[in-house]
C-alpha cells in the first residue's frame, strides 16, 4: 500500500487520505506556488498503526524514500553535522481538531548540527533560538512535559537579561537556555534529548497518531459526531526560516475580510519570527499592507498568490507564509473562517464575479448564520466602541442582552416582576435556576462550556447567554462580580451581554435591531441604492433559494398578528395553530362550566358560549392567511390545565370551611380538580382522547371551523383551512371523529350552500400512530408530523425536565451531539418519519405530509424532511427565513 505521498502528488481533493493541511500543501504545490518541499503520511498509515500499535513496515520504508529524495532534492540530509536539512512534522486530519498534537518546528537540530546551521547561515543567534525552540516544541508536545517549564525558564532568561522579547536575547543566552531545556527534558523523562535526526522525526510522527486518541480530541469527535475511524494524515515539510533576521518573517492573511467580506489586504506579519510566533501573541504583529514598505516584492508576489488562489479555490481563503531573507514561501492554505455576515456578501459577491453559480451560492451560506443575523445587536456605530468591556467568554446563545446585574434566582425573579429587566450571573446554573433564566434577559456564567446546563438550557429557552466567563470572578456570597483588574459590578448595575460574539461589557450598551428582520418586516427595501450591503446580499440569497426549494414553509400561528408577521417572512400557510389559547383568559370560565357540567343542558349552554368566541378567532385567522392554509389542531393539553391550581383551591376551601362558608361552586371545582388530576399528564387525557370523552368539545371547534370558512367565503374570501386531530394512537379514533366533523360540515355547507373544501388529517406524534400510519392514512386527509412529541415519547424524555436536569451530562459525555430537541435524532425518531411518511403514502398516494414542531425550523431537520419527501415544514415565524433558506439549499 501506497503510505507516502510526495506534496506533488496529491490535490485538494483528497482530504480523507491526506488530511486537509496535506491536500491543500498538495494543491499549492501543483499550481506552482512556491512551497517549501515535503511529503505527507495518509491517514491510513495512521489507521494501520492504530489498529496494530505499530507502524506498518512499509511505512518505515516509504518514509526512508521519500526523505532520501527529499534530502537528494535539497542537497543536504536531515540533520546532517555541516549544513542541516530540518523539517517540520505537523499533523493534519480531514476537520482541524482542538486537542490534536500541535506541530514540531526545526526537526533535524542537535549539539552537533546546530553548528552547523550557524555557520551556513552566518547567523549563531538563529541557529541557536532554532535548537531551544524545537527542544520546548517537542518536549512539550511529544514528550508530554508541561510546556510551563519551558516558557518560565524562558521568562527567566529575559529577566535576567532585562530583555523585553525573545528577540533580544543573544546567542550566548541561547545556547545557555538550550543547557537548561535539555536538563528539563532529562530530568522530566530520564533520558536525554534525542540526537538522532531521524529518531526526532518517528517520534514527532509517533506522537501525532497517537494524539489522535487522545482524551480531549475523542471528546471533540464525540461532541462534533465526527468519526473516530478517519485517522490523521502527518507532513514533513522542509523548514523555511522567518528568524533569519529583518528581511525575514512571517505571516497570515486572508484573500479578503473574514468579518464584511469585503475585499482588500487583511493579515498580520512579524518580522524576525518563527511561525508559531504570530498566533501565540509573544509580539505585537504589523497589519499586513505595512509589508509593502518592508518587502515590496515578497508584498506584490504575495498579492498575487492570494488572487490565483481566490480564483482556484473559488472562495475565501486563508493563508500562513513566510519571507526567508526575501523570498516568499506559502505554508498553509484553505477556505477560511468567517463571519455570518461576510459568508453571505461573499457567496453573492463571487456570483458576481462569476466564480460560483447561484446554486452554488446557496452551498456557502446556512441557516444558523442567517439566524445569528436576525438576532438584535449591540450598535456597532458607536455604541459598542465606546463600550466597556469587562470579560470575554464562550458565545453559547446568541442575541444582546441589557439588564441589571443579579446573582440569584430569586432575585431575578422578583425584580422582573416589576419590570426590571435583568441579567442572571452565576458561576454556573443548575436546575433550580430555571425560573431565574426564565426571567432574566440573558444568562452569564463564569465556568463551563458549550454544553453546560447554562448553555444548553439557554438555547432551549432562546435567551442570549455567554458562558464560560473565566476571567470574571462570580462572588455569590457578596453578590458582585470581579474582573481582572479589580473593578467589581455590584447587584443591581446595569451589564450588557453580546451572546453571539461572547463579550461583556459594563452598563447600557446600545441595542440595534437586525437590519436583516428589518428587511424581512418589509421596513427596509433590498432595492434601495443606499441599502445595507449584507441586506442585497440576504434578498438575493433568498430568491435563490425559493427558486429552488421543493419544500414549502409554514407557520406555527395562533393570531393574526403571528400570521401577518408569519406572511412577511414568507410562509405559505399555517401548520400549526394551537387552539388552546383560545381557551384561556375571560374564557377560563366557560371552560370551567363546562368541566363541571353535570347534565347536557349546561354543557351545552358552555360549549354554546364557546362558540361564537372561537369562531371569532377563526374569522381573524382565515382572513389573514386568506389564500393560504390553515391547519387548526383541535384542543390537546390536559384540562386541569384549565382549572385553578389544586393546593390554592384546597386551602381556599379549606379556609371557607373553617369558616363555614364554603362555596358551593368552590367545592365542585375542587371535585374536579381532584378528579381530573393526572400523575402523568403528559400521558394522560389529552388530544383525541378529550374529545372523544367530554361530549361536544370538538364538534364545537369543528363548527366554529366551518363556520368561519363560511363567513370568509360569503364575505368574497378564500379560507382554506385543515383540521387536525392531535394524539392519535389508532385509526378507530380518528374513525369516530370524522364521522361526527362529516355530519357537522355537511350540515353547515347545506345551511350557507357552499363547498367549504375542509379537510381533515392528524398529527402522527406517538409511535403507535407511526407504526400503524398504512391504517391511520384511510382515515386522513393529511399527516403532520409532531415530532416535540414524538421525540418525547419515542425516547421517553419529558421535555420540561430532561433538558435541564441531564442533558448537560448527556452532551459532556458525548452521548447526544446536540440535542434531540434541537435536532432530528435521525436513526431514532427519524426512521419512524420516514416510514410512517412511506407507509402512509403507500394507502395515499395523494396523502399531504408535513412537520409541525421545533424541528421544522431547525437546518439539519430541515434537510432531513427534504429528504424523506414531505411537502412542507410549519415552524415559529422567526424561523420561517432559516426553514426556506435550508429547504433551497437541500434542494439545490
Ligand atoms: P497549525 O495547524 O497549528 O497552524 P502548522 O502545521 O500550520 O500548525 O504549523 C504551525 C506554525 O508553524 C505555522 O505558523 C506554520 O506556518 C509554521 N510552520 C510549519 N511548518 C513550517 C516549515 N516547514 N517552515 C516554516 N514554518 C513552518
Ligand atoms: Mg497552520
Ligand atoms: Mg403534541
Amino acid at each position: 500500500r501506497k503510505f507516502v505521498y510526495d506534496f506533488s502528488e496529491g490535490n485538494k481533493d483528497l482530504k480523507d487520505l491526506l488530511g486537509g493541511k496535506g491536500a491543500n500543501l498538495a494543491e499549492m504545490t501543483n499550481l506552482g506556488l512556491p512551497v517549501p518541499p515535503g511529503f505527507t503520511i495518509t491517514t491510513e498509515a495512521c489507521k494501520a498503526y492504530l489498529e496494530s500499535g505499530e507502524a506498518p513496515a512499509a511505512l518505515r520504508d516509504q518514509v526512508s524514500e521519500h526523505l532520501a529524495a527529499l534530502e537528494a532534492r535539497m542537497g543536504k540530509k536531515l540533520g546532517q553535522a555541516d549544513d542541516p536539512l530540518l523539517v517540520s512534522v505537523r499533523s493534519g486530519a480531514k476537520f482541524s481538531m482542538p486537542g490534536m498534537m500541535d506541530t514540531v518546528l526545526n526537526i533535524g537540530l542537535s549539539d552537533e548540527s546546530v553548528h552547523g546551521l550557524a555557520a551556513q547561515s552566518g547567523d549563531e543567534r538563529f541557529a541557536w533560538d532554532s535548537y531551544r525552540r524545537l527542544i520546548q516544541m517537542f518536549g512539550d508536545t511529544v514528550l508530554g512535559i508541561d510546556g510551563e517549564r519551558f516558557s518560565e525558564t524562558l521568562d527567566e532568561a529575559k529577566s535576567a537579561r532585562g530583555a523585553k522579547t525573545d528577540v533580544d536575547l543573544k546567542a550566548d543566552d541561547l545556547k545557555e537556555l538550550v543547557g537548561k531545556f535539555k536538563s528539563i527534558v532529562s530530568e522530566e523523562t530520564g533520558r536525554e534529548f534525542p540526537q538522532d535526526p531521524r529518531e526526532q522525526m518517528d517520534l514527532a510522527v509517533r506522537a501525532v497518531f497517537d494524539s489522535w486518541n487522545g482524551s480531549r480530541a475523542r471528546l471533540y469527535r464525540r461532541q462534533e459526531r465526527i468519526p473516530h475511524d478517519l485517522g490523521t494524515a502527518v507532513n514533513i515539510c522542509s523548514m523555511v526560516f522567518g528568524n533569519l533576521g529583518p528581511d525575514s518573517g512571517t505571516g497570515v492573511a486572508f484573500t479578503r475580510d473574514p468579518a464584511s467580506g469585503q475585499q482588500g489586504v487583511y493579515g498580520d506579519y512579524l518580522q524576525n519570527a518563527q511561525g508559531e510566533d504570530v498566533v501565540a501573541g509573544i509580539r505585537n504583529t504589523v497589519p499586513l499592507a505595512d509589508l509593502e514598505q518592508l518587502d515590496k516584492a515578497s508584498y506584490d508576489q504575495l498579492m498575487q498568490i492570494m488572487e490565483t488562489l481566490e480564483n482556484h479555490y473559488r472562495d475565501l481563503c486563508d493563508i500562513e507564509f513566510t519571507i526567508e531573507r526575501g523570498k516568499l514561501w506559502m505554508l498553509q492554505t484553505r477556505v477560511g473562517k468567517r463571519t455570518a455576515a461576510a459568508a453571505f456578501r461573499i457567496a453573492t459577491q463571487l456570483v458576481d464575479q462569476g466564480l460560483i453559480d447561484e446554486a452554488e451560492a446557496l452551498q456557502r451560506v446556512n441557516g444558523t448564520q442567517l439566524a445569528q443575523l436576525m438576532f438584535p445587536r449591540f450598535d456597532s456605530n458607536g455604541g459598542v466602541k465606546d463600550a466597556d468591556q469587562i470579560g470575554w467568554g464562550i458565545a453559547a446563545s446568541p442575541g444582546a442582552a441589557v439588564g441589571k446585574a443579579v446573582f440569584d434566582s430569586y432575585t431575578a425573579i422578583k425584580w422582573s416582576r416589576s419590570g426590571e429587566k435583568v441579567i442572571l450571573i452565576r458561576r454556573e446554573t443548575n436546575p433550580d435556576d430555571l425560573d431565574g433564566m426564565l426571567a432574566a434577559e440573558g444568562i452569564l456564567t463564569s465556568r463551563g462550556g458549550k454544553t453546560s446546563h447554562a448553555a444548553v438550557v439557554a438555547r432551549g429557552m432562546g435567551k442570549t447567554c455567554v458562558c464560560g466567563a473565566e476571567e470574571l470572578e462570580v462572588d455569590t456570597k457578596r453578590r458582585c462580580l470581579k474582573t481582572q483588574d479589580g473593578r467589581v459590578i455590584e447587584e443591581g448595575d446595569v451589564v450588557s451581554i453580546d451572546g453571539s460574539s461572547g463579550k461583556v461589557y459594563a452598563g447600557e450598551v446600545p441595542v440595534v435591531p437586525s437590519p436583516v428582520v428589518e428587511y424581512f418586516e418589509g421596513r427596509m427595501h433590498a432595492g434601495a441604492d443606499d441599502a445595507d450591503e449584507l441586506v442585497k446580499a440576504v434578498h438575493r440569497i433568498m430568491a435563490y433559494a425559493d427558486r429552488v426549494r421543493r419544500l414549502r414553509v409554514r407557520a406555527n400561528a395562533d393570531n393574526a398578528e403571528d400570521a401577518a408577521r408569519a406572511r412577511r417572512f414568507g410562509a405559505q400557510g399555517i401548520g400549526l395553530c394551537r387552539t388552546e389559547h383560545m381557551f384561556l383568559g375571560e374564557r377560563r370560565e366557560l371552560v370551567e362550566r363546562l368541566i363541571l357540567a353535570d347534565t347536557e343542558n349546561e354543557r351545552e349552554q358552555a360549549l354554546g358560549a364557546l362558540l361564537p368566541l372561537q369562531k371569532g378567532d377563526f374569522v381573524e385567522l382565515f382572513e389573514s392567511m386568506d389564500g393560504l392554509p390553515v391547519t387548526v389542531r383541535l384542543l390537546d393539553p390536559p384540562l386541569h390545565e384549565f382549572l385553578p391550581d389544586i393546593t390554592e383551591l384546597s386551602v381556599r376551601v379549606a379556609l371557607a370551611e373553617s369558616r363555614k362558608d364554603a362555596n358551593e361552586n368552590d367545592l365542585r371545582l375542587l371535585q374536579a380538580v381532584h378528579r381530573l388530576h393526572e400523575q402523568n399528564p403528559m400521558l394522560g387525557l389529552r388530544g383525541v382522547r378529550l374529545g372523544l370523552v367530554i361530549p361536544g368539545l370538538f364538534t364545537m371547534q369543528i363548527r366554529a371551523i366551518a363556520e368561519a370558512s363560511a363567513e370568509r367565503k360569503a364575505a368574497g374570501g378564500d379560507p382554506r383551512a385543515e383540521i387536525m386531530i392531535p394524539l392519535v394512537g389508532t385509526v378507530q379514533e380518528l374513525e369516530l371523529v370524522r364521522e361526527e366533523a362529516e355530519q357537522v360540515i355537511a350540515e353547515i355547507e347545506r345551511e350557507h350552500n357552499v363547498d367549504l373544501g375542509l379537510t381533515l388529517g392528524t398529527m402522527i406524534e406517538l409511535p403507535r400512530a407511526a407504526l400503524t400510519a398504512g391504517q391511520i392514512a384511510e382515515c386522513a386527509d393529511f399527516f403532520s408530523f409532531g415530532t416535540n412529541d414524538l421525540t418525547q415519547t419515542v425516547w421517553a424524555f419529558s421535555r420540561d425536565d430532561v433538558e435541564a436536569s441531564f442533558f448537560t451530562a448527556y452532551l459532556e459525555k458525548g452521548i447526544f451531539g446536540v440535542s434531540p430537541f434541537e435536532t432530528i435524532d435521525k436513526d431514532g425518531v427519524g426512521s419512524l418519519v420516514r416510514s410512517a411518511a412511506e407507509a402512509g403514502r403507500a394507502t395515499r398516494p395523494d396523502l399531504k405530509l408535513g412537520v409541525c414542531g421545533e424541528h421544522g425550523g431547525d437546518p439539519e431537520s430541515v434537510h432531513f424532511f427534504h429528504d424523506v419527501g414531505l411537502d412542507y415544514v410549519s415552524c415559529s415565524p422567526f424561523r420561517i427565513p432559516v426553514a426556506r433558506l435550508e429547504a433551497g439549499r437541500a434542494a439545490a
